[in-house]
């Protein structure tokens, strides 16, 4: 390879969004696409380096293991967060092809309509729910069949988990004799209630954008993918990008793009990538000694999160939970299993049971989700070892976060060295309501657990305990001991106002030929987990960047 490489398209970053842009963008054989992606490739004969690692990748609940893998994740950490009694949260983020859809929970989750219309609402035109939803079905091949909600054919596979577990089943009985309703489909008319989690999953192996999305365009002459390769900075001419700076095994490499560079690094890296290249905040950048180039306060800026608490139940002796299938001769029989039929244990997400819960019945939609597992983790080695392995004895775990959190956070470079971690402010709890909806989530995991469908199961409550009862108690726990979901986004928000970092398509305010597409751009953070919607937004970032016409709505 020589040291310059020229194409009409540049994606930074493989992840979710890059690997849909690639595909979309060179569909044609034509256009050339260059992708750059600063981890390496996820196919294990492809990185023998990374074998084992890259195993696990494919192997749905191989994410235990991959969640604290440095060979295929960032592994960022926050700076010590005030909101939550100081602690240092690790943020795990994909390095790899398919970037945080490699090393994600599974599941699929698309939000609730009205969070697409408030994005509109913010003057994001293009962004309502009749606009987004026909990029949900372009994406999607939903095994359950065609319906009014859902499509087939699409490139990402969603699936029903193989098998259901007695408890989980009991659980989702406790839920509606809690008084919510049944829902079979959480991505369909209505959100609230309790059910099943779908899964991105096929034949028992995780459906990443890279598996969905980038290995069949990578047969493409004219799409090439460069792994690690670290993009460094985005080559400005003036205020026009022309292409991008990357290191790759000791060199430096310059790519130019003919028509357009494209951010697709994540809710982390894009804002660095920006910052670096001189886009952002002027007084940030100047002490830093990188000539400003674009004044664009907002970049970094409205950090959102979604912050998870854990309520765990002891079950009672002889319960069969995800805690004794993992160990032992069930362990051996599930893995014979998976080896035969791809079903069972291996296949799971990391989370079984969905419930979406309004914290006070007024409000007009659920507020806060429901991760609901028949497993526990052993809390004692957890904070003596900071090792996660599941508990020996039967547990529940029902985990709870608030979906449209109002805490705010930033992003922002400590060096001009694009090597270096950016600082990261999560703010967790920094604002009041964030911390009113914590315990209402609390007293609603015990509702669940506390019903008569589960009392057949439930020996005792574990954690947060007995001892913890009052609002100050919940709260205290919950600063305590929550931590992230894995969904920031919105540090490179869509919009008009001063902090807008992107307009409607996508573009960098106040630059030419720029644009970021990934969980980023997302103004305000969805009801649910973020790959779906990330996956929604290169989709229909695809047709914007083609000058197509946007998909007609939904009938
Ligand atoms: C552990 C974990 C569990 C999760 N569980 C779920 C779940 O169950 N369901 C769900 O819907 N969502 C889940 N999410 C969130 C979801 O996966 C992400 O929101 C989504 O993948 C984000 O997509 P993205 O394209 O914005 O970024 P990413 O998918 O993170 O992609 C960014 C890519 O850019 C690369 N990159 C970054 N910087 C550079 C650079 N300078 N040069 C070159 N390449 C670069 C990265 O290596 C990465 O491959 C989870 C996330 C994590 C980390």
């Amino acid at each position: 390879m020589g040291d310059t490489i020229e194409a009409d398209f540049i994606i930074v970053g493989a992840g979710s969004a890059g690997c849909v842009l690639a595909n979309r963008l060179s569909a044609d054989g034509k256009t050339r696409v260059l992708l750059l992606e600063a981890g390496g490739d996820d196919r294990p004969l492809k990185e023998l380096s990374q074998f084992l690692s890259n195993m696990m990748i494919h192997i749905p609940v191989g994410y235990a293991r991959t969640l604290k893998d440095p060979k295929v994740n960032w592994l960022y950490p926050t700076e010590a967060d005030p909101g939550t009694s100081g602690r240092v949260h690790m943020w795990p983020r994909g390095k790899v092809l398919g970037g945080s859809s490699s090393i994600n929970g599974l599941i699929y989750i698309r939000g609730q309509h009205s969070d697409y219309d408030n994005w509109r609402q913010l003057g994001c035109e293009g962004w309502a729910w009749d606009d987004v939803h026909p990029y949900f079905r372009r994406a999607q091949h939903q095994e359950r069949g065609e319906s009014a909600w859902h499509a087939t054919g699409g490139p990402l596979n969603v699936s029903d988990a193989t098998e259901h577990h007695p408890v989980s089943d009991a659980v989702i009985e406790a839920g509606v004799e809690a008084g919510l309703p049944r829902n079979d489909d959480v991505n369909g008319a209505d959100q609230e209630g309790i059910g099943y989690y779908q899964l991105t999953v096929k034949n028992g192996r995780r459906h990443s954008a890279a598996v969905g999305y980038l290995h069949p365009a990578m047969k493409r002459g004219n799409l090439r993918v460069e792994t690690r390769a670290l993009a460094n900075r985005v080559l400005l001419d003036g205020k026009k990008a022309v292409g991008v700076e990357f290191s790759q095994r000791g060199r430096t490499i310059r790519a130019t793009a003919k028509r357009e560079v494209i951010l697709a690094g994540g809710a982390i890296n894009s804002p660095q990538l920006l910052q670096l290249s001189g886009i952002g905040d002027g007084e940030l950048l100047r002490g830093l000694g990188i000539p400003v180039v674009a004044e664009l306060p907002g970049v970094g800026e409205n950090l959102q999160d979604h912050y998870i608490l854990t309520a765990t139940w002891r079950l009672k002796p002889g319960t069969i939970s995800v805690n004794e299938l993992s160990r032992g001769i069930r362990f051996v029989g599930e893995t014979i299993k998976y080896a035969f039929r791809r079903k069972g244990l291996l296949t799971l997400s990391a989370a079984h049971i969905a419930a979406f819960v309004k914290s006070r019945p007024e409000l007009a939609s659920p507020d806060i989700q429901y991760h609901i597992l028949p497993a526990n983790m052993d809390m004692e080695r957890l904070a003596a070892k900071g090792d996660m392995q599941l508990d020996s004895a039967p547990g529940l775990t029902i985990a709870p976060c608030q979906v449209r959190p109002e805490s705010r956070g930033h992003i922002r470079i400590r060096s001009a060295d694009p090597a270096v971690y950016p600082t990261i402010v999560p703010n967790y709890l920094s604002d009041p309501l964030d911390r009113e909806v914590a315990i209402a989530s609390l007293k609603w995991a015990r509702r669940i657990a506390g019903q008569p469908a589960l009392q057949g199961f439930v020996q005792s409550e574990m954690m947060p305990g007995d001892a913890v009862q009052t609002d100050d108690e919940l709260l205290a726990y919950a600063q305590q001991t929550g931590g992230t979901v894995y969904h920031p986004v919105g540090t490179c928000q869509m919009g008009h106002g001063p902090n807008a970092v992107v307009d409607p398509q996508l573009r960098v305010h106040g630059i030419e030929n720029l644009r970021v597409v990934d969980a980023s751009v997302m103004p305000r953070l969805v009801s649910g987990n973020t790959n779906a919607p990330t996956i929604m937004i290169a989709e229909k970032a695809a047709d914007l960047i083609l000058g197509r016409p946007a998909l007609a709505r939904a009938a």
